[in-house]
């Protein structure tokens, strides 16, 4: 077996010596985000060799439009909203001019709304069956690797006949913000710590227009600390050669061509759409919305409520700290004003959150 402590170790000393100029690269996966901190990353990282979080976090750039949509289904007499543990506690719009805390589905549910946390899809749908008389609505939200599950859920629906299920879909796809960021001025990205889990989906050709057109390294890694160390060696030594291509650290996982099965499962159902992304507003062909045929599982299409436009929360600067501009200490409401106990901003709800990460896991340095 390989020593893996001491291939850690070598990494680790060879970035550590790292005597060029400055380099930022850029993580865009919750699973990144929170092993970086966990491991201590940043802190084992030289000055001049910056590992950054862009929007990788699901439930963090899923807009507050969509919990106010949410948060409108839920007053509908009779439905039952299903969705996972995180988004129950991402704030929607504000009233405005008020600092009170903002709505939430946790709250809505403390106040009589039937809404359901949910491990699966499939429990949403075990429900549909088991409640015949409610319409069952499924917060669809997620990317690449979870919007297969999603997607065989609506065709079982379909099969069965099943006419109280639908979704409320948020899902979206990780390569459009990515072409959007790889070229920011202001962040200056020197590569990619690109997403080992959608690799597994999309295969690592999804990110060759990145590396080949957009001249931005990319380096596919693992969760573990050896595993990201490999994709920031890969990236350091691409920069240095002068090149950007799609190094795949992580092949025991990703094979070229992805995941074709589930790729078709996800194109049976879904179509690309444009769509919002928290702090990066609408992007075009970066999201999915249901096909037409079968429209009736569409939650948006199949209930008429009034959704005003979203009001950001007071002084949350989410939308910085998804774009890699500002680090979670820059928010002025970071661990006093805002904790994952009574969080003002979704990167502070997620388990994947970059605020939360930095709550949980940082040194010392602001508490
Ligand atoms: S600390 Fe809280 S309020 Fe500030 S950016 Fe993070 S989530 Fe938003």
């Amino acid at each position: 077996m390989a020593d893996l402590k001491a291939e850690t170790r070598e990494l680790l000393e060879g970035l550590q010596g790292w005597s060029g100029r400055p380099l930022t690269f850029m993580e865009v996966c919750g699973t990144h985000t929170m092993s970086a901190a966990r491991f201590g990353l940043r802190s084992l990282l030289p000055a001049n060799l910056r590992l950054i979080s862009g929007p990788g976090c699901p439930v963090c750039v899923t807009p507050v439009d969509y919990i106010d949509h949410a948060l409108a289904l839920a007053k509908v007499p009779g439905l039952t909203l299903c969705t996972f543990g995180d988004l129950v506690r991402v704030p929607g719009s504000a009233a405005k001019g008020q600092d009170k805390a903002p709505p939430s589905l946790q709250g809505a549910k403390a106040s009589g709304a039937d809404v359901r946390v949910v491990y699966s899809p499939t429990d949403a749908l075990n429900l549909a069956r088991e409640s015949p008389k409610s319409e069952v609505v499924f917060l669809s939200v997620g990317f690449e690797t979870t919007t297969p599950t999603i997607a065989a859920t609506v065709l079982r629906a379909r099969s069965e006949g099943l006419e109280n299920f639908s979704i409320l879909v948020a899902n979206k796809t990780i390569p459009e913000p990515m072409r959007t960021l790889a070229t920011a001025p202001e962040l200056g990205l020197d590569g990619y710590l690109c997403p080992g889990h959608v690799s597994i989906v999309l295969g690592p050709e999804v990110f060759e227009p990145i590396a080949r057109e957009l001249k931005v390294p990319c380096a596919i890694a693992g969760f573990e600390l050896v595993e990201i160390l490999r994709g920031i060696q890969a990236l350091v030594r691409q920069v240095e050669a002068g090149e950007s291509r799609v190094d795949n650290c992580y092949p025991y996982a990703v094979k070229a061509g992805g995941n074709p099965r589930a790729r078709a499962m996800v194109d049976e159902v879904f179509e690309p759409a444009d769509s919002r992304w928290r702090g990066l507003g609408m992007l075009p062909n970066s999201g999915l919305k249901v096909r037409e045929e079968l429209a009736r599982f569409d939650a948006a299409l199949r209930f008429e409520v009034e959704v005003l436009p979203a009001v950001e929360p007071k002084g949350c600067r989410c939308g910085e700290v998804l774009r890699g501009l500002i680090d979670p200490l820059e928010c002025g409401l970071f661990g006093t004003r805002c904790t994952p106990d009574a969080p003002r901003g979704a990167c502070m709800v997620s388990s994947e959150g970059s605020c939360a990460a930095r709550y949980h896991y940082s040194e010392g340095d602001w508490r």
